[in-house]
């Protein structure tokens, strides 16, 4: 295939690419962009949040239920006082006792210090769902602008779409392939010509010679170094 062949198609190409950058560093698509990151970032945030706040509440639920057997342990304990009969049996009593008093303390001290954890995950939800609720709102607003930003340059990114088709049908199956594998690398140009008779125009790096001397009977070469498609002016 033809050198002006291929040089025409990276033309089209180019153009199409610098007019996707033109969208996508517009003020419109970042806003977009940033604000969508923002109300993911939220939902995903309060999805994390309901779940420790189930794992919360059983732990809670626990802690009562314990609290409320160690409770009527202590009860039962305390109802047997008559029953005490010697020395022994008042110690083991008061013993027993005061192992049940303090498990009820540390058991209320654990109750407070969940139910504080609580709170604190109840006002960190309540804030990232404003937070989503926020962006949601900026979400719909940023999302019209960046779709008529995008629609401002449909037509002339469809134009250069069908012009890319057209042009396809005159390259080489081989040189597509090439081509479409060192863009998707983004080594652009992908087409690019041999500099000082020796050098990749796009690395830079020093050609072999066996490449060099295909180039004299091949429309191109594929740069041994980058990749890229290699032509002599
Ligand atoms: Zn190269």
């Amino acid at each position: 295939m033809e050198l002006s062949t291929m040089l025409e198609y990276q033309k089209l190409d180019m153009a199409l690419m610098r007019l996707e950058n033109e969208v996508r560093q517009s003020q419109a698509t970042k806003l977009y962009v940033s604000n969508k990151a923002v109300l993911t970032n939220a939902q995903e945030a309060v999805i994390k949040q309901n779940r420790d706040a189930g794992e919360m509440i059983q732990q809670m639920q626990a802690l009562i239920a314990e609290y409320e057997s160690v409770e009527k342990e202590l009860k039962e304990a305390e109802d047997a006082v008559s029953d005490i009969e010697d020395a022994e049996a008042a110690e083991f009593y008061f013993r027993n006792v005061q192992k049940l008093i303090n498990r009820l303390k540390n058991l209320s001290s654990e109750i407070s210090k969940t139910s504080g954890k609580i709170v604190e995950l109840n006002q960190n939800h309540a804030a990232m769902m404003n937070a989503g609720k926020e962006a949601k709102k900026k979400h719909l607003v940023y999302k019209e602008a960046y779709e008529a930003e995008r629609d401002k340059y449909m037509p002339q990114a469809t134009a250069l779409q069908q012009q890319i088709a057209e042009a396809e049908k005159n390259c080489s199956e081989e040189f597509l392939t090439v081509y479409k594998r060192i863009r998707k690398l983004k080594k652009i140009p992908v087409i690019v010509p041999l500099v000082d008779g020796h050098s990749c125009g796009g690395c830079f790096m020093e050609v072999a010679g066996d490449a060099l001397v295909a180039l004299g009977s091949k429309p191109f070469v594929e740069c041994p170094s980058c990749g890229r498609i290699l032509y002599k002016d």
